[in-house]
């Protein structure tokens, strides 16, 4: 009999990867997608834990799902509640003290038992099934091929876990040790990815440029190796990797960068502060010189690589002069696009108890500050795209009638009429207009043919 199973994803694209995972581990047992927690057998949350607002959010998505596990139980039916991911791994018995009704919660590196979490939780008396272990297995050897529709944009993870511990940062204790798939099993799973319909792959690891899997050679790849081998797989057009540490691009990857077609020009490299005061505080492992040298060799590589970074303002002992130095570092550089958050304590990480915390007040002014200047770069790198043609993979419709979006090179949405049949290609686009956040234009062979009706 076929069963519902509903899956709410947060935070990081990882996360994205291990929920489309949950459903394949749990399609041979009769569960397909559903749209809505309503009704379903199971839901899951899938959560995050880097900042306190996204694990609050847990909190309060919980309050609806068990009125709707009631509501479930007054028909006679039953709705078996998880929570994975990171709140889980870190919070396990929070979330059994705040919301005893959750059956079962797992951590990110568990999943692959979730067919029997689910068995024991139907079986149990209400007891609760717990498992936020690291089990010495790797969960990749258990779980079953990919069977979930990739779409054109796929997300493949390649390495999990970080042994840094910068000093803000849960993803150690929630992820867990470095691990790097062995190479083979990504190489296979980018092909079952491209023979299911994706163009492209985006390489995922918390710490993904750490990457060393063991290799068929007997030796070990670093990621320039393994993106070299992916650009062979047939079909496979476009190649992104995220998220990568500073402190691990090495030749082999900016050499990929020079010689790989398929790596798109975009790379998303955190340098969190442009203090060098503070990166050491944060235990980050490199300099604001080590940065600046490192985007130098990769611009050199690839001349129109554009960047994106992430940031954080207010960490502890943060001062004006640390944070003038984080805004002139940005006008340095220059980013496409960035994410910036408001440092966040963390149960647990050794910043959160450090003496010298920033008032909100403060925090707030300055992401406000450092996000106007971001935002000023990110319409200007938009605004110097307009009347250049792109190749734009075609990913889905857009919002108005008739019209597809896609992604640049640059990983910008752009929109542009098109039919559906061309959901897939790679199209070049000619682009006419910059909004902040988005692109739009005409799809060249259509703009050649209006002209030449105009003529
Ligand atoms: N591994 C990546 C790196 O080293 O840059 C980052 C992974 S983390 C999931 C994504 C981003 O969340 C970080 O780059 C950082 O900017 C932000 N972040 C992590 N912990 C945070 C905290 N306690 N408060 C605010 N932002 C945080
Ligand atoms: Fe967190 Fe990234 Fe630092 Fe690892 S390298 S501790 S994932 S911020």
């Amino acid at each position: 009999m076929q069963k519902r199973l509903f899956i709410r994803t947060y935070g990081c694209q990882m996360n994205v990867y291990d929920s489309a995972r949950m459903v394949d581990v749990m399609t041979p047992l009769g569960y397909i997608p559903a749209a809505q927690a309503e009704g379903a057998d199971l839901v899951i949350l899938n959560t995050c834990h880097i900042r306190e607002k996204a694990a609050e959010k847990v909190y309060s998505e919980l309050g609806g799902i068990r009125r709707l596990k009631r509501a479930r139980e007054r028909q006679g039916g039953r709705m078996v509640v998880a929570v994975a991911g990171c709140v889980a791994q870190a919070e396990g018995e929070e979330i059994r003290r705040r919301a005893p009704f959750v059956d079962i919660v797992f951590g990110p590196q568990s999943y692959h038992r979730l067919p029997d979490m689910v068995a024991r939780a139907l079986a149990g008396a209400g007891e609760g099934v717990f498992d936020t272990s690291f089990p010495a297995e790797p969960k990749f050897d258990y779980l079953p091929e990919n069977l979930t529709a990739p779409g054109v944009s796929a997300f493949l993870t390649v390495q999990e876990g970080c042994d840094k511990f910068c000093t803000f940062c849960v993803v150690p204790y929630t992820r867990g040790t470095e691990y790097s798939r062995p190479t083979a099993d990504v190489i296979a799973e980018a092909r079952r990815l491209v023979l299911a319909g994706a163009r492209e792959i985006t390489l995922l690891g918390q710490n993904v440029n750490a990457y060393h899997g063991e290799a068929q050679d007997a030796g070990e790849w670093g990621l320039g190796m393994l993106i070299r081998a992916l650009a062979e797989v047939p079909g496979l057009e476009r190649i992104r990797y995220t998220t990568s540490h500073p402190r691990d691009v090495d030749d082999a990857l900016i050499a990929a960068h020079r010689d790989v077609p398929q790596l798109m020009p975009f790379l998303h490299l955190p340098v969190q502060s442009g203090s060098d005061r503070v990166l050491a505080a944060m235990n980050r492992r490199h300099r604001t010189d080590d940065y600046r040298r490192t985007v130098g060799r990769l611009r050199e590589a690839r001349a129109d690589l554009a960047l994106s970074s992430d940031f954080i303002v207010g960490y502890p002992g943060e001062s004006d002069d640390d944070f003038r130095a984080t805004l002139d570092l940005v006008r340095e550089i220059g980013f496409a696009q960035a994410f910036s958050f408001k440092y966040s304590p963390r149960p647990g990480t050794p910043a959160a108890v450090a003496e010298d915390q920033i008032p909100e007040s403060i925090k707030v002014e300055r992401l406000a500050e450092l996000q106007a200047l971001l935002q000023q770069q990110q319409r200007a790198f938009n605004q110097s795209c307009v009347g250049q043609i792109m190749p734009v993979l075609f990913e889905k419709p857009g919002r108005h009638p008739g019209q597809l979006v896609g992604r640049s090179p640059y990983l910008q949405a752009v929109h542009a009429d098109a039919s559906p049949d061309r959901i897939g290609e790679i199209v070049p686009v000619r682009i006419d207009a910059a909004a902040p956040n988005s692109l739009g234009g005409s799809i060249v062979a259509a703009v050649a043919e209006t002209e030449e009706r105009a003529a």
